[in-house]
């Protein structure tokens, strides 16, 4: 990637953009919603059983200006996910600002694992034992989803819920999904 190139990315004002499409929220509280995903490329927290590893390399994906993400997805909906990859890997700022403007409901789905940054609607934390969320994040997120492998997931799962001011508990095993609260 070219030096100017990566300086933008550094600043959040472009993305490694891995996929975008409009569909139907399929998890969580907001399940049954329609929304425009925006997949940004680039995780380094290395959970095994990640159903998407391609995106961890962001050097995979091509840098893309956050007003072509904004405009694309203004076309279909007015809410807007942004998963990855970890997307707090970057600076969410200039993104979330832009989709603010367009009047947008705007959430993310993140580790935690970095530094919260931009404007959300709707913070859907999902911690990870390998790299444990900001402390910051605990008390901002709406939604707490935990992934269950094997059963020390499961104290992971509860000790997690203590520190957050949770509204809904989701737990998903690899095989079904169950809601607690
Ligand atoms: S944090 Fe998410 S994207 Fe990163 S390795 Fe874990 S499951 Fe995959």
């Amino acid at each position: 990637m070219k030096k100017e190139i990566r300086e933008l990315v550094n600043k959040g004002e472009m993305l490694p953009l891995m996929e975008e499409f409009y569909t139907i929220q399929g998890e969580g509280y907001h399940k049954g919603t329609a929304a425009y995903f925006v997949r940004i490329g680039g995780c380094d927290v290395g959970c095994h059983w990640c159903d998407v590893k391609e995106s961890w390399n962001a050097d995979l994906h091509p840098p893309t200006q956050t007003s072509v993400i904004v405009e694309n997805a203004t076309k279909y909906s007015n809410t807007v996910v942004v998963t990855g990859g970890e997307p707090l890997t970057w600076d969410m700022t200039n993104l979330t600002k832009g989709f603010k403007s367009k009047g947008m409901n705007v959430h993310i789905e993140t580790s935690g694992a970095y530094k919260l940054t931009g404007t959300w609607d709707w913070i859907c934390l999902s911690p990870k034992k390998l790299k444990l969320p900001t402390e910051d994040i605990y008390k901002k997120a709406h939604e707490l989803k935990m992934i269950v492998y094997n059963k020390s997931d499961l104290k992971f799962a509860e000790e997690q819920a203590a520190k957050v001011n949770k509204i809904v508990f989701y737990i998903y095993n690899l095989s079904g999904v169950n809601a607690i609260k």
